[in-house]
């Protein structure tokens, strides 16, 4: 072994999916039975996924984005309307709206949870307002007792958020408003592409089902097609492994919350002589908020070296980071086709300006955490 490479094992990764014997088992009982697509393991990972959080019914479909494109037609987002969002979000949460012609109107987030602010959302509503799309931004519940109460339709990106419960009880992704997950490899459930959408209502399963699906009904023949649909299905390959993801879950979601207690210990001391920002904790906007761990991101404080010459210290000395989150409406095309400009969300701009990932994923060790602490206390003091 070279030098060279042993120096790149040493890297700690950003993100990590845990992959055992049970998804190879799995996936190869797929490709032996042949049937790799419509098969019985698509009706299997959604009841599962349902039953795990407790929704009425889901629909499992090829990636988080396109769940949100079928959600956002699900709840009459069309041309000429407006979707309320976040600014600080992936930016796939803002695209779903422009899919259907629709403009995304960002309203500024909550300084504690990331999360869109319910007041800055109500404010930015107007006679086009066709639905709320508040995001479980870094696993953190969003405000949606608060966003209900506006009476409007909402979609809720839970893309980061499985495994979190809102303080009045249910799971996010459980309320009964459509809502969506993803399974990209970095996500808490993976499945290589792959996303989830949840809902209360068995009629909006049908139609979604009918959309993922080029627009046929359940009853028609394979070339009989009474809609516009997409091809948004998920294949039975990818269903398998999120069946036997399931049967882990739970652990991993422990195993997640084990590595950010271990980062909050070694953090403490930036925490608190540094002034470093460290994600809020469970309860920190409401009593019995509970955060569904996807990332550990942490706000460099303003008076010390930028968030980019941290992240570039941190790579020089193996240790994977990166912005995390760009603010969506300073992106040149959210820019140059809806006029948005800096200065218009402060909160996000600044927030974004001094935030990164550091690496996390279910089996980091507390070594690989403290040695993420230690090199951050060379940079930072
Ligand atoms: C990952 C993510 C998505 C998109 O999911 P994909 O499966 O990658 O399409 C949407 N919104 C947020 C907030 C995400 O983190």
């Amino acid at each position: 072994m070279s030098a060279d490479s042993r120096e790149e094992l040493d890297v700690i990764p950003i993100a990590k999916p845990v992959i055992g014997p049970e998804e190879e088992a799995a996936v190869l009982e797929v490709l032996r039975s042949g049937f790799l697509s419509l098969g019985p393991r698509v009706p299997e990972f959604e009841r599962l996924f349902a039953e795990h959080i407790g929704a009425t019914c889901a629909s499992a479909v090829s990636s988080g984005t396109t769940a949100l494109h079928l959600a956002m037609r699900a709840v009459g987002v069309t041309d000429g309307t407006e979707v309320i969002t976040s600014p600080f979000t992936f930016v796939a949460s803002a695209n779903a709206a422009v899919y259907e012609r629709a403009k995304p109107v960002f309203a500024d987030i909550d300084p504690v949870t990331l999360n869109l602010d319910p007041e800055a959302a109500r404010a930015a509503i107007t006679d086009r307002t066709a639905a709320i799309e508040p995001v479980h931004i870094f696993g953190y519940p969003a405000d949606l007792p608060a966003f209900e109460a506006m009476g409007l339709p909402i979609v809720e990106d839970a893309a980061e958020g499985l495994g979190a419960q809102h303080y009045d009880g249910p799971m996010v992704g459980a309320r009964g408003n459509p809502a969506i997950f993803g399974f990209y490899p970095n996500k808490q459930l993976a499945t290589g592409e792959g996303g989830m959408l949840t809902m209360g209502d068995p009629d909006m399963k049908v139609m979604v089902d009918s959309e993922r699906n080029q627009g046929r009904a359940p009853n028609m023949d394979w070339l009989d097609h009474d809609r516009l649909g997409f091809n948004y299905r998920l294949s039975d390959i990818a269903c398998a492994v999120g069946i036997a993801q399931m049967g882990r879950l739970d652990a991993m979601l422990a195993a997640r919350a084990q590595v950010a207690a271990w980062y909050y210990e070694a953090l403490a001391d930036l925490e608190q002589e540094r002034g470093l920002q460290l994600p809020c904790r469970d309860g920190a906007r409401h009593e019995g908020d509970k955060r569904g761990w996807f990332v550990f991101t942490i706000q460099v404080p303003r008076d010390g070296p930028t968030r980019d010459d941290v992240i570039n210290a941190l790579r020089s000395q193996g240790v994977s980071a990166k912005p995390y989150l760009p603010a969506v409406h300073l992106m040149s095309y959210y820019q140059d086709t809806f006029g948005y400009r800096e200065g218009q969300f402060p909160i996000t701009e600044d927030i974004a300006s001094r935030s990164l990932a550091l690496p996390f994923f279910p089996q980091m060790t507390q070594s690989q955490v403290e040695r993420v602490a230690t090199t951050l206390t060379t940079i930072l003091t």
